[in-house]
């Protein structure tokens, strides 16, 4: 049997989520090498062990019950370029071939790129969690998804206990979901799940990406350009794409709060977000190491911070259904499962004309709301148990559906508990 990492006092959901809720953890395991990530997962599943495998927590909604099963999270923390010589088929730009760790932090992973000019992903600053995870639900952004910069994912198939590599086109991306993610539940419906849930069948060991070698990239997203001041399709520097994005976030709240590292469970899992924070709130570019330790403590915990970011995802409903929405509801072409013609709609949009404004409580005294520059994301005010969150999600969906007739899907993993 393999010599597993263990620690003694364990975790629990609450102290490795970033909307702060959930309950205490049986056994926490950190492996350091592939090795050790592969065969802990291995012996679990031998042992039929309730397995979770995480990366920041930021997607999953736990239950406020004890875990009874072995909670993973991978602590490599590797990004090594693999070819720095092909030709972009596309342009007559150079690509860029990088493998990363599953547990790298996402956002230290776009620094590195922003940083070293390969262009594809700095439209996704910000957003909190692991690279592991950023497959499995194809993270998107100001007009980016993962899905358009991953090259293939090498994984750990728990069906046949063997390695395997999906490219692209196995992968399955869509909207918020991926083959990974699919493989948690039977035939689409999220609250029928498989034997492998809360985590899928394959396991995530590392991706490689194939980036633009280039300091400038298209600004794909009306918002990010008017920020930039320059229309959707222009180019800009990198740089400043990644700094504006990661303004408009601080703005909506839709950043993680970087005092949750602060915590023993959580640190060292990221590099920079100190002086992220610290360089955001000022006017420098380049602050010295002094000046970020020495401002850090200045910036405020924010509740408005302490959520899965959206709670629903943006509904795609059929074009009679969209013909009964009001004026003014966003509406943009997309396909419904099964291929037919659809429309995609704003479930923050819904929420808000449904009556539930940014701040909304189901009483004074709840300590879970809506954030208060966001109505997608739900928060922890402070003290917040997962049933209080619940209880909140469940009033905004029936709102919505008595008001619409629309029943809002939520984003989030749900460990442990239904909507
Ligand atoms: C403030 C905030 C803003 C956000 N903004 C966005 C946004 O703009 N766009 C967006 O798409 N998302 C956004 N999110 C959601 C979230 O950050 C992403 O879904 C992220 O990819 C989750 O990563 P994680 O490591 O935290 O995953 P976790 O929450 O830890 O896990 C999520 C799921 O992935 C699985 N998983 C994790 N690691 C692995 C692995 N190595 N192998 C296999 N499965 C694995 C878990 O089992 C679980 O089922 C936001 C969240 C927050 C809190």
């Amino acid at each position: 049997m393999a010599n597993i990492p263990d620690v003694q006092n364990q975790p629990s959901f609450a102290d490795l989520t970033t909307i702060g809720v959930g309950g205490r953890i049986a056994r926490f395991v950190e492996p350091r090498t592939r090795e050790e990530f592969i065969e802990t997962v291995r012996q679990a599943d031998e042992e039929k062990t309730l397995l979770s495998v995480i990366g920041g927590g930021s997607n999953i909604l736990v239950s406020d019950d004890d875990f009874d099963g072995m909670v993973v999270r991978d602590a490599r923390h590797s990004i090594t370029v693999v070819d720095d010589e092909s030709n972009d088929e596309n342009s007559l730009l150079k690509s860029i071939t990088i493998r990363v760790d599953a547990g790298v932090h996402w956002d230290d992973f776009v620094s590195y790129c922003v940083h070293n000019g390969f262009a594809g992903v700095e439209a996704l600053s910000g957003i909190p969690g692991t690279v592991g995870a950023s497959v499995v639900q194809n993270i998107g952004a100001y007009g980016q998804e993962v899905a358009s910069s991953v090259s293939y994912v090498e994984l750990w198939d728990r069906e046949k206990n063997e390695l395997c590599t999906f490219d692209v086109d196995t992968l399955e991306f869509g909207y918020r979901t991926s083959i990974l993610k699919q493989s948690m539940y039977q035939s689409g419906a999220h609250s029928a799940t498989t034997k492998y849930f809360p985590s899928p069948r394959y396991i995530v060991l590392a991706v490689v990406f194939k980036l633009t070698k280039s300091h400038t990239n298209t600004v794909q997203m009306g918002q990010l350009a008017k920020a930039l001041t320059v229309g959707v399709g222009q180019t800009f520097n990198i740089d400043d794409i990644r700094r504006a994005v990661l303004m408009i976030r601080m703005r909506k709240g839709m950043v993680e709060d970087p005092h949750r590292y602060e915590n023993t469970w959580m640190k060292g899992t990221i590099q920079d977000i100190q002086r992220t924070f610290v360089e955001l709130s000022g006017d420098d570019a380049n602050t010295s190491d002094s000046k970020v330790a020495a401002n850090f403590g200045t910036i405020k915990v924010d509740r408005n911070r302490w959520s899965c970011g959206s709670f629903f995802m943006n509904p795609i409903i059929s074009t009679e259904v969209a013909q009964t929405l009001p004026d003014g509801a966003p509406q943009f072409d997309a396909t419904l499962p099964g291929g037919r013609e659809g429309i995609k709609t704003s479930a923050a949009w819904l929420i808000d004309h449904a009556g539930f404004k940014a701040g909304f409580k189901v009483s004074d005294d709840a300590t879970a709301g809506l954030s208060t520059r966001h109505t997608l994301a739900l928060t922890n005010r402070g003290g917040a148990h997962c049933n209080d969150i619940l209880e909140l999600a469940r009033v905004i969906r029936a709102g919505v559906r008595d008001t619409y007739g629309i029943t809002l899907v939520p984003e989030p993993v749900f460990i442990g508990v239904e909507i």
